[in-house]
């Protein structure tokens, strides 16, 4: 039956201008979402964006468009030929439907686009809504105030419109609308969580990885790489950069003290994170952490990474509990993944008791036995680049 998607978005702030720009990074985006099915006609009209079904299944294309960032909902309809005629039978077909699926009430809401159209949409509903009670008699109640489903009709320009469904989108700001940000990405189930949280709001992504090649194996580098390759889904394409922390991690090792070595590595990624970020234009980091949840991440612990930067740091998961990120993580797909059991340059190195409470000035006065600039200099010459497409 259905043969049109109808794409609901959020205005908010979306306004003269800003709304054009909006929607044409929308449309594109829609169409990149769908270039693994086909090859799609999305469009605006009036106001809104819809995309043609042509022969496709909805339901698989629904679960796509739903994905893509800016979305609120997106409802299946049916488009037909103008005839108010047309419009009734339309109805009717959809109500026919819903009630095979045991809806027990519903309402009539209209819409006239067509203001030359004799009925107001009031009289349009109280119309269609008394066809259709003639029509299925009393196998489905009428229910102004409170009904199961609703019964939408609309009388357009140029064709008629019947839809009832409206299947939630994540919501969020189209992706590129809002700048670039680097994330740092490790192969743990916070990271990809944050990542993805911050292209909702319609940033892009870069992501950076740090490993200890060869105290770190390949497959972990794969496993972070199928996380990039996920979040391209959302993204469009995510460019990775590799860093090897080894010279770094062997020099704290020798010269700092043991139970520093977390906390100093997470500086050094920090600033080389930001190092990166100035050169690629990414006008933020992002992390996975959220307060309390390792020793690293204690006030005293963010407060020293958090120090080693200045560009703003996005920490979307700050507040979260590991069930709410385990949740979004199932959701979004990186789950599974992310639980594959390859180790982290930080396990690798990972002091038997870590400071808890590391003091900065402390941490600063460690550094300075160290060649920071160097280290991160090198660090950088070497890094690996992968652009990782959807
Ligand atoms: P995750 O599940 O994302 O690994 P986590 O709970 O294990 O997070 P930490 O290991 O303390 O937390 O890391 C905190 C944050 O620091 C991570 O969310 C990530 O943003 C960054 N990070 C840690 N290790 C790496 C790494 N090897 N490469 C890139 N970023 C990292
Ligand atoms: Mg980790």
């Amino acid at each position: 039956m259905y043969n049109i998607l109808i794409v609901k978005y959020g205005e908010i702030g979306v306004k003269g201008k800003n709304r054009y720009l909006f929607e044409n990074k929308l449309i594109k985006n829609i169409k990149n979402m769908l270039k693994p099915i086909g090859n799609f006609n999305v469009y605006k009209e009036y106001g809104r964006i819809y995309v043609d079904l042509e022969d496709y299944d909805y339901e698989e294309v629904i679960e796509e468009v739903r994905q893509v960032f800016g979305i609120v909902g997106v409802c299946p309809a049916v488009r037909g030929e103008k005839s108010y005629q047309n419009l009734k039978e339309l109805a009717l077909k959809m109500l026919e439907e819903k009630i095979e699926q045991g809806y027990k009430s519903f309402k009539v809401e209209s819409r006239r686009g067509d203001k030359s159209f004799e009925l107001t949409s009031q009289q349009m509903s109280l119309d269609i809504g008394g066809y259709l009670v003639s029509e299925v008699k009393d196998r489905i109640a009428v229910d102004v105030r409170n009904p199961e489903i609703k019964i939408k009709c609309e009388l357009r320009e140029n064709h008629v419109m019947v839809y009832s469904d409206t299947v939630a989108g994540y919501g969020g700001l189209p992706l590129g609308t809002n700048g670039r940000a680097m994330s740092l990405l490790s192969g743990g189930i916070d990271s990809p969580v944050a990542s993805w949280m911050v292209a909702k709001r319609g940033m892009e992504l870069e992501c950076v990885h740090f490993h200890s090649y060869p105290f770190t194996s390949e497959k972990s580098q794969e496993k972070v790489r199928d996380l990039a390759q996920i979040l391209a889904k959302y993204c469009g394409r995510v460019r990775l950069h590799k860093v090897n922390m080894l010279e770094i991690q062997k020099e704290i090792g020798l010269k700092c003290k043991e139970e520093e070595m977390t906390i100093i590595s997470r500086r050094f990624m920090m600033q080389i994170a930001q190092r990166l970020a100035d050169k690629r234009h990414c006008e933020a980091l992002v992390t996975g952490e959220s307060i309390g949840q390792v020793a690293s991440q204690t006030i005293q612990g963010l407060t020293c990474t958090n120090a080693a930067v200045s560009i703003p740091v996005f920490r979307p998961l700050i507040a979260m509990d590991k069930t709410e990120i385990i949740e979004i993580a199932q959701k979004i797909g990186t789950f599974e993944t992310s639980i594959l059991p390859e180790e982290d340059c930080c396990t690798v190195f990972s002091p038997k008791k870590p400071v808890t409470k590391p003091r900065l000035e402390r941490i600063e006065k460690s550094e300075s036995a160290l060649d920071v600039e160097k280290l991160i200099e090198d660090a950088i010459a070497n890094v690996e680049v992968e652009d990782i497409e959807f």
